[in-house]
């Protein structure tokens, strides 16, 4: 390890020379309280900015114990710590200064969930911050004055802000670890309480617009109420007593007329399976963490999944047992997302009418009159929700407005009215009993069979040969793989960049678990336990801050819209 000091002599010493020579800085340096580890320089000032570390022993930063005694808490001060870094480079970085991205430093800007992530860590000895820095240049030339400024002016300023416990305001960090334990201890409450989710009183589910992830004023929003039938109160370890709907196992339907707050109630199910920061309104709004928005997804690639419980009679014999194509319909699209969920170990679907297909969902009886029954290719999902929950305990939660028809398969039915929650459900029952539809539940009387797929690792060889493709997140929702993209749009539940980050490692990783024996469902779960052991760190040797954690689902989601996918059904 060198001396501070000898960064400086090395940044003078190249100052307005060609870029390369900043390779001269890469290494370890001693400051007063930190220490500065410059992982790798990027090779231009327009290439990705270089990847810096900082560290604070525990004597200094002085974090006590009980800010990080358990996995919960630890992720939540990670992500505490991210986002008071964050907003110290915003406060008193100068920012951009010279060419390409000259200057800027970053970390991963985190926003309404929190999330466990590469860019802070924290045990016992150290506290470490993970970022990047724009090393600046004029041109191509190395600018020593710059570099010296972001080195020993800002970033120690930065670190004093946000690495250093009596720097940090006390009270919001420790509302924010509590919170997040809170919800992480209500999610694990769920499986006991037979529930599969469970959405608090006084929640605010409303969003500020369809863009923003921000609460809706809270002057124009009515918070959460729960119908009395499913009300339940809950003891949280640091709030105590909360009250809240309890949502029970089995098949619930949400429904009301358009604009009630459907979609927005079930919108912050799907994002349950996160922890919220404090004031976001859905601080005690947690889901199952196997729960899947399943989606109608046309133009998707398929490959070899086995959609024949809802849909068989595909035009010219086209097999459904083992269906594949480049350009699914609304209808196929939803089934696979189905079945690939299914596959890997969902335990709630949850569905929403407005971005489903509408054949996917309900029969119409007098297009069946038109079409003869043997022709008939889909099986509605009303039809399946039953078996999919007596035969693999997978339940749904489905919000329908415009038809009765799904009433009689239903175990609770919540009526959404002026954003109110009411149980309904023996409205609707006394509904089916009093005007039978004549629909009886079609089928055999069961669901069919879920098939594992085993991925063949030619899946991510370049077409033209042995050679690796080179997989890179390119935002939210692409996956750059080589040339093309895997386009991740119709994942809702994703919600950052960094995980879509770690997503594409991951799959990369995931590579050498595919031997052409183990299924889908292994290989992603392997994945799992080797991030759950050693962290997310294990997806790249390089220790980047880019990553944030992702679950299963996404992981294998993103896999079976690979274009290049190539797999076999498990016999
Ligand atoms: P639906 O699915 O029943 O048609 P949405 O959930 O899309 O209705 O909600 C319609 C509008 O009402 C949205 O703009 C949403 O943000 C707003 N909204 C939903 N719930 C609330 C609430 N509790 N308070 C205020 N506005 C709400
Ligand atoms: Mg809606």
């Amino acid at each position: 390890m060198k001396a501070h000091f000898e960064l400086k002599s090395i940044l003078q010493s190249i100052d307005a020379k060609g870029y390369k020579s900043y390779k001269e800085i890469e290494g370890e340096y001693k400051f007063g309280e930190f220490t500065l580890y410059i992982d790798h320089v990027q090779g231009d000032p327009f290439a990705s900015p270089s990847r810096v570390r900082v560290r604070v022993g525990q004597d200094t930063a002085g974090f006590p114990a009980d800010t990080y005694t358990n996995r919960s808490r630890e992720g939540a001060l990670r992500d505490f710590i991210t986002r008071k870094f964050h907003e110290a480079i915003n406060k008193l970085s100068k920012g951009k200064r010279g060419s390409g991205n000259s200057g800027l430093i970053s970390i991963d800007n985190p926003a309404q969930e929190i999330l466990e992530r590469t860019s802070a860590f924290v045990n016992e000895s150290f506290v470490e911050a993970r970022f990047t820095v724009g090393l600046p240049a004029f041109g191509r030339k190395v600018a020593d004055k710059e570099a010296e400024a972001i080195f020993f002016d800002e970033l120690p300023e930065i670190i004093s802000c946000a690495l250093i416990f009596k720097n940090l305001d006390e009270d919001a960090l420790y509302k924010h670890i509590k919170t997040s334990e809170d919800a992480d201890f209500l999610r694990n409450e769920l499986e006991n309480l037979r529930l599969i989710a469970f959405v608090a009183e006084g929640s605010i589910l409303p969003r500020q617009s369809g863009v923003s992830a921000l609460p809706l004023q809270e002057d124009k929003a009515v918070p959460f109420l729960s119908p009395d039938n499913l009300k339940m109160d809950v003891e949280l370890p640091n709030k105590g007593q909360i009250t809240g709907l309890g949502i029970p196992r089995g098949i619930t339907l949400i429904v009301g007329g358009g604009y009630h707050g459907k979609s927005t109630l079930l919108k912050a199910i799907e994002l349950g399976i996160y922890n919220h920061i404090p004031g976001d309104g859905r601080e005690y709004v947690v889901s199952n963490p196997n729960s899947v928005k399943i989606r109608a997804e046309d133009g998707r690639s398929i490959k070899n999944v086995d959609i024949s419980p809802f849909i068989t009679n595909l035009p010219l014999n086209k097999d459904s047992v083992s269906f594949s194509t480049e350009d699914a319909s609304g209808s196929t699209s939803q089934a696979a997302n189905i079945l690939e969920a299914v596959e890997v170990g969902a335990d709630v679907l949850l569905i929403d009418e407005d971005t489903s297909a509408t054949n996917f969902m309900i029969r119409d009886h007098r297009m069946q009159e038109l079409v003869s029954k043997e022709n008939e290719p889909i099986t509605p999902f009303i039809d399946k929700a039953r078996h999919l929950f007596n035969e693999y305990m997978v339940s749904t939660i489905l919000v329908i407005g415009g038809s009765g028809d799904y009433f009689d398969i239903a175990d609770f039915v919540i009526r959404m009215t002026d954003y109110k929650a009411e149980d309904v459900t023996l409205e609707a029952k006394e509904i089916v009993q009093n005007n039978s539809t004549g629909r009886k539940v079609e089928g055999d009387g069961y669901f069919g069979t879920v098939r594992e797929r085993i991925p063949l690792p030619e899946s991510l060889d370049s077409s033209k040969g042995k050679r690796e493709v080179n997989i890179a997140a390119k935002g939210l929702h692409t996956i750059a793989f080589g040339t093309q993209n895997i386009d991740l749009d119709a994942l809702e539940q994703l919600v950052a960049n960094s995980q879509t980050k770690a997503i594409g490692d991951a799959i990369n990783y995931a590579k050498k678990y595919m031997d052409g024996k183990k299924s889908l469902r292994q290989i992603t779960s392997l994945v799992m336990l080797d991030i759950g052991r050693g962290g997310l760190d294990v997806l790249n040797p390089r220790l980047s801050g880019d990553y944030a954690e992702f679950r299963k689902l996404e992981l294998t989601a993103a896999i079976n819209r690979l274009r290049t996918l190539k797999v076999q059904q498990k016999i």
